[in-house]
């Protein structure tokens, strides 16, 4: 199957009333792993890579990746999509290399950390927005902030301090056109997100419940949402890892989120935890081993393993074969004649 517009799959999961995972990727291995576990649970896939992927692998590497990927599970719609993007450039790259989706993180200034004043977001994303619609790809804007920092890019902090205002949800969604609209609810970026488990004090669902109930159509995205499980925090610190206690975001909480409009959930921490740790244990009981297949085969499954799990919790499991990837030239064709429709259905408060 050739690569899937990310609206599509996202309109599809609406309907089908689940959530798709959002998996970061750098190298071969996390390709394989995401694309074993699509393969194991029969899901469409969102595979995504960060500015800091892109650079780390070069671009020509990884898209040839992705793309021996789609070939080699034609059963599996796959989105391709370019996470953070700091500016306008940036996406316009992306979608000039195939990604099928771009998010302008038009929230914080092209430096990637200063917070940006709204009506910098809008204007950026707008433009964003223009140029991939009419070649038929996906956008995702973000308003407010997220907290910490991962692979360079953040506003640092809480994630309570930029929390997102509903109002300026609907305005935003309303002069962007965007297809999904992250928000921040008080999650962080990396693996230190909460200090105990998370209550509403510090994760505001009722934000994403509000922002869901005026905005009913609109596809949101949970960033920073990897769940941090103890588990996996143990194997790397009984190999000699130093990692400090923390929580992430409880799976259950995710689940509440899918059932009021959440359609893509970012997962990163989560699967770089469970790889550190299946080559720490190698390393650590055989450590006379030196050929990197031993270790990176391990670690592999153990990403699987995650990722199929979070397919089946986030419910996108078995919905592989409801739908045929449309070309990305209808689906541009689509948002040129409106049958896409890009202004947001908006209730009354
Ligand atoms: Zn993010």
């Amino acid at each position: 199957m050739p690569l899937v517009s990310m609206r599509q799959l996202l309109d599809e999961a609406a309907k089908g009333g689940y959530g798709v995972g959002a998996f970061n990727v750098n190298d071969m291995e996390q390709i394989q792993a995401i694309m074993a576990a699509a393969k194991e649970t029969k899901s469409p896939v969102i595979v995504q890579a960060s500015r800091g992927a892109r650079a780390f692998a070069e671009d020509l590497y990884l898209f040839k990746l992705i793309q021996a990927a789609a070939e080699l599970n034609p059963e599996i719609p796959i989105a391709m999509h370019q996470d953070h993007g700091n500016s306008f450039e940036t996406c316009k790259s992306a979608i000039e290399l195939g990604y099928t989706s771009v998010m302008m993180d038009g929230s914080l200034k092209a430096d990637g950390k200063t917070p940006a004043s709204f009506e910098e977001n809008v204007e950026v994303t707008r433009r964003a927005v223009d140029f991939a619609h009419e070649r038929g790809v996906t956008v995702e804007g973000e308003i407010g902030v997220l907290g910490g920092i991962e692979d360079g890019h953040g506003a640092g902090g809480s994630g309570l301090e930029h929390v997102t205002d509903p109002d300026q949800a609907v305005e935003f969604a309303e002069l962007t056109g965007v297809d999904a609209l992250a928000i921040a609810i008080g999650t962080s970026h990396g693996a230190y997100k909460f200090t105990k488990k998370p209550d509403g004090s510090v994760l505001k669902m009722d934000i994403l419940l509000a922002i869901h109930k005026r905005l009913p159509n609109t596809h949101l995205v949970m960033h920073g949402s990897s769940s941090v499980p103890k588990d996996l925090q143990d194997v790397v610190n009984k190999y000699g890892g130093k990692l400090k206690e923390t929580w992430g975001v409880p799976v259950e909480e995710i689940q509440l989120g899918i059932r009021n409009g959440v359609r893509k959930i970012n997962v990163d921490t989560d699967n770089r935890l469970a790889m550190t740790g299946a080559i720490r244990k190698v390393l650590w009981e055989t450590p006379e081993k030196f050929d990197p297949r031993d270790y990176m085969k391990p670690a592999r499954e153990a990403m699987q393993k995650v990722v199929a799990q979070r397919m089946t919790q986030f419910g996108q499991a078995g919905h592989a074969g409801d739908y045929k990837a449309l070309p990305i030239a209808e689906i541009a064709k689509g948002y040129a004649n409106g049958s896409l429709i890009t202004k947001p259905l908006v209730a009354a408060k």
